[in-house]
């Protein structure tokens, strides 16, 4: 079966001999970077360049982009795979969700002709990335009350107001940004519009924001003062940003599953490779069952997370029904992660806190996505209402 085959006709839960080939082949390029390139990167600004050109070179970052836009005709399920190869050798990328997931869905789904050869190409050879940003101070996880305009002003349109929390503005060549481009009469609402925006664009200013997680990118908060922007880097109608938002929560929320998987399968493998090298009192740590117990939950746990990705990232390919298993999937995976990692960390006793156990150092990234793209909150908000029709709460 190749990747070119229609996805229908791909088994669930069995991978197809293309996505064996992406994984070991990514699994190979990623180890020969490992933990200790994540953190280099990390330090010294420069983000995962050169991982990033390999990947592009070999046509992982257009896996899910179509042949006549340079990818290979793939899915979320063969991104998903290249996600959790890098993380599972310990340096994960968020770019690549941020990018090559949320903004290439975007532009495959919705995008001009114009603007999926402009960038399609590109992305999918890593010869640029794009960052993405909706967050704003004072609109919180509530996109109706999103604060930056977007006036049609001829062929323009003019962007004010104020982001934060933008990933990677610094190594990306522009960024979708999601901005108010009128009010809803009826209900008052903010009716919003995505744009293709230059990170270079006269009237764009960033200031990095410090966080405490050890990550290659960097985040930023964005100042728009009269940002001109050409009417042809609308995606799709105006109006109609919340449709096209909608079309990309499931890939992000997959996306961010499957590096969350990684990370727990890196810290998992250090954690055995640890409890059965490390002897204190005459046998082997891992020989105590306080260590292998917790360790062993820790394996399920990150197993059922995979199981569910799994199956939202068929869902979603399949043009199915994947709101709910991509919902699951993110929150398993992230509390399945932070378990695995922390596990990994007690495991190596003092070591564990120890920079060059390669574990602590994943802390802030792994946590993060308790949090980001989508808050576990309102993960249980989406469950309670749609899978168990409860009153919504909010
Ligand atoms: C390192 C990092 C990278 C990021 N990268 C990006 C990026 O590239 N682009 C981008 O646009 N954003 C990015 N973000 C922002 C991130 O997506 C948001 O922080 C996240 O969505 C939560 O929004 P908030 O911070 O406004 O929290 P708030 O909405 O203020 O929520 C605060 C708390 O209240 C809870 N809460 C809020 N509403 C409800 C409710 N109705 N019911 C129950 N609980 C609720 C939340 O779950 C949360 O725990 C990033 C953030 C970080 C820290």
């Amino acid at each position: 079966m190749t990747v070119n085959e229609p996805l229908w006709q791909r088994p669930v839960f069995i991978e197809t001999e293309e996505q064996t080939m992406i994984r070991e082949t990514v699994r190979e390029i990623a180890e020969s970077y490992g933990h200790a390139y994540y953190l280099e990167s990390s330090r010294n600004g420069k983000g995962q360049a050169e991982l990033w050109s390999d990947l592009g070179r070999y046509g992982f970052l257009g896996v899910n982009i179509p042949s006549e836009y340079g990818g290979a005709d793939g899915g979320i399920a063969e991104l998903a795979i290249v996600c959790e190869e890098l993380a599972t050798a310990g340096t994960p990328s968020f770019l690549l969700i941020v990018s090559t997931a949320i903004c290439g869905e975007y532009l495959v789904l919705h995008g001009s002709e114009e603007q999926k050869r402009d960038w399609l190409p590109r992305m999918a050879a890593g010869e640029t990335a794009l960052a993405f940003s909706i967050t704003e101070p004072d609109a919180g996880s509530n996109s109706h009350n999103l604060a930056t305009t977007a006036t049609r002003e001829g062929d323009f349109y003019r962007i004010r107001g104020t982001k934060v929390y933008a990933s990677a503005v610094d190594h990306a060549e522009a960024l979708i940004v999601v901005a108010r481009s009128g009010t809803d009469e009826a209900t008052g609402r903010g009716q919003l519009s995505l744009f293709i925006v230059d990170t270079n664009a006269p009237g764009l200013e960033m200031q990095p924001i410090e966080v405490e997680a050890v990550m290659p990118e960097r985040q930023f908060t964005l100042f728009f003062d009269d940002v001109m922007v050409p009417a042809s880097r609308l995606i799709g109608d105006e109006g109609n940003g919340f449709k096209i938002l909608f079309s990309g929560l499931n890939p992000e929320r997959i996306m961010a599953a499957a590096l969350e998987n990684g990370i727990g399968l890196y810290a998992l493998r250090k954690a055995a490779d640890y409890a059965l090298e490390r002897n204190v009192w005459g046998v082997p740590i891992g020989q105590h069952q306080g260590v292998a117990h917790p360790l062993a939950k820790a394996k399920i746990e990150v197993e059922l997370a995979r199981l569910m990705t799994q199956k939202a990232a068929w869902l979603h390919d399949n043009r199915l029904e994947a709101g709910e298993a991509s919902n699951i999937a993110k929150y398993a995976a992230a509390e399945a992660c932070l378990g695995a990692l922390d596990m990994a960390i007690q495991t190596h006793g003092g070591n564990g806190l120890a920079t060059e156990y390669g574990l602590a150092t994943l802390w802030g990234a792994a946590r993060l996505q308790r949090t980001a793209p989508v808050s576990r909150e309102m993960i249980f908000n989406y469950i309670a209402q749609h899978s168990l029709g409860l009153p919504r709460s909010y």
